[in-house]
């Protein structure tokens, strides 16, 4: 056959790179808050997330979702999900190092920085695979929560922090490793979880049988969940294994699997109770706040989450343009393609520092920090996400657009770290809440905000800006999202200040604090050291 042509010009894949170690403002941020030793025990899981393999297991698993299998071939039920291998070996790797609940029992055992640590992991590992880390999270925040019971506690607690990953239906009792889900969200609502309308009715042996349904429950074939239903009290939170201790199967109906936009890799179901067995967590009519503990954890991971796929994007886009050429020039040395890839770098930084920031509270038990600062975060970093990753796609021109590149699935996972946890209504109103109720948060979170006053005009200026509107009382409700939005950038900016190079933090002010910010990314004033900023980002080849 005859050449038609000759292939130039097209980018190599990008395989080889450590986006741990690699990753300049991560790195910083890591030595930040913990220390040399916590970063070299990620060394083996930096470089297996930059590996051809790891790639190839997110592809598969991706490309071959999960599949219902609600009957055997007999027609008994059986309720469960297929995974093809690939997740597998993802959802080893991530509880393999610790990803999981072990922080807990690191931090438990002396570990002064057992959840930074794990958050710098999280956010370097889950760019390989975002899906799996919803299993991985749930995992994480169901040990504070179960914490409320201790005589279940003393059962799993061991599983949900240990390092090995069991597949397959067992007691969880005898598991040397458990993955744990929730149940909170029906049909009638998800926001308002007060409007469930689960029943759980007590037994004379001191469990309880669940009666209702739930609309979404993720990673379906975990071990355990945490269920919320209604007793006599009110909202209640329960614990309820796939599998009883008598070896019978708990009734866990899977009705169907959701169609998502994103997510693909990982199965979020419909289940139905009837009389399923669970055991209470805390006191009855007590639920909403046992469940909450495992919320505000799993929305550090939201914020990580996010984190992670805008440094997964801008790692593509950066690797993109270094390698491609238009007009005689790679785009990385043209002027206004720095523009853009030192305004996604920004972004990513900010989203890093605040992260890792926030895991840091965790560690150091800044509990009131945490509770306003995580909530706001929340609020913001996952709003952004979506349009910064269509930006980061769009470097890739049309190359970004087509499944062969990993760009439109960090796009249609982009807006679900918004949605799940509070969306950003709910959370912008929970930020609100926090603040009336928490004084001590408002001054926890001022208090990281003034630690930068004075090192720039326009952040001070930011900073009056937010205080002026902490200080307003009216229409309260409807500026949920200016309070929440403006927090969290005052955060941002006082890290950045703090911590970051000269060029970023400028970068952030000039934008994000001040001028027209609002409009487009790719909008850095003139002066801004742009090549600077995107050669810090670049991640190294190992
Ligand atoms: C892929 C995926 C997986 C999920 N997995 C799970 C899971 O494992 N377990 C689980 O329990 N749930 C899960 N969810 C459900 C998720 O937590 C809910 O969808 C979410 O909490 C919102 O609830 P809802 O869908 O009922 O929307 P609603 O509560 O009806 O809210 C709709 C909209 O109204 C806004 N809103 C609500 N109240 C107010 C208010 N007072 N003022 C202004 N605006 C308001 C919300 O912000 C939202 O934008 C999952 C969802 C998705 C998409």
């Amino acid at each position: 056959m005859n050449a038609t042509h000759t292939v130039t010009n097209q980018v190599p894949p990008l395989v080889g790179h450590d986006p741990i170690a690699g990753d300049t403002a991560l790195v910083e941020a890591c030595l930040r808050h913990a220390d040399e030793l916590t970063l070299d025990s990620l060394e083996d899981l930096g470089a297996l997330a930059g590996s051809e393999q790891a790639a190839e297991w997110g592809r598969l698993a991706n490309e071959n979702p999960p599949r219902l299998r609600t009957h055997d071939r007999t027609g008994h039920r059986i309720d469960e999900v297929e995974f093809h291998p690939a997740w597998h070996e993802l959802m080893s790797a991530a509880v393999g190092h610790g990803l999981a609940g072990t922080p807990w029992a690191l931090a438990e055992a002396g570990d002064a920085h057992a959840h930074v640590r794990r958050a710098v992991g999280y956010l370097g590992w889950t760019q390989v695979e975002a899906g799996h880390g919803c299993p991985v999270t749930m995992t994480y925040a169901a040990v504070p929560a179960l914490r409320r019971a201790p005589e279940l506690a003393v059962v799993f607690e061991a599983g949900l922090t240990s390092t090995s990953y069991e597949v397959g239906l067992a007691d969880p009792r005898a598991k040397a490793g458990l993955v744990a889900g929730m149940g909170m969200t029906e049909k009638q609502g998800g926001s308002d979880v007060r409007a469930g309308t689960t029943k759980a009715v007590a037994r004379i042996d001191g469990t309880y049988h669940l009666t209702g349904h739930k609309w979404f429950t993720s990673a379906p074939m975990s071990d355990v969940f945490l269920v919320l239903a209604q007793t006599e009290e009110g909202v209640s939170c329960f614990l309820v294994p796939r599998m009883l201790p008598d070896g019978e199967r708990n009734v866990f109906r899977l009705q169907r699997l959701k169609d998502k936009l994103g997510d693909r890799s990982n199965a979020s179901s419909e289940v139905e109770f009837d009389r399923t067995v669970g055991w209470l967590v805390g006191e009855p009519g007590r639920g909403v706040r046992a469940i909450l503990e495992m919320v505000t954890t799993t929305r550090l991971d939201c914020v990580l989450g996010s984190a992670s796929t805008v440094r997964a994007a801008l790692t593509q886009a950066l690797h993109h343009a270094r390698h491609r050429s238009a007009f005689g020039a790679r785009l990385v040395d043209q002027p206004l393609m720095q523009n853009v890839l030192a305004d996604v770098a920004v972004e990513s930084e900010a989203a890093t520092a605040l992260a890792i920031r926030l895991a840091a509270a965790q560690d150091a038990g800044e509990t009131d920090f945490l509770r306003l600062a995580g909530a706001a975060g929340k609020f913001f970093v996952c709003k952004r996400t979506p349009a910064v990753v269509a930006e980061a796609l769009e470097v890739l021109g049309g190359n970004g657009y087509v499944e062969e590149s990993v760009l439109p699935r960090l796009y249609r996972q982009s807006p679900l770290n918004s949605i799940w946890e509070g969306s950003g209504n709910v959370i912008a109103l929970d930020v609100l809440r926090a603040m009336e109720r928490d004084s001590a948060s408002v001054a926890a979170v001022l208090a990281e905000v003034e630690a930068a006053a004075g090192a720039d005009d326009r952040f001070d200026a930011a900073v009056a800006r937010l205080r002026a509107e902490l200080a307003d009382p009216a229409d309260l409700p409807l500026r949920a999202r200016r309070v929440a939005g403006q927090l969290a950038l005052c955060l941002q900016g006082s890290l950045l200040l703090q911590h970051a190079p000269g060029a970023v933090a400028d970068a952030f002010c000039a934008t994000r604090l001040a001028g027209d910010w609002g409009s487009v990314l790719g909008t850095l004033p003139a002066g801004t050291a742009v090549a600077e900023i995107v050669d810090r980002a670049v991640v190294a080849p190992v």
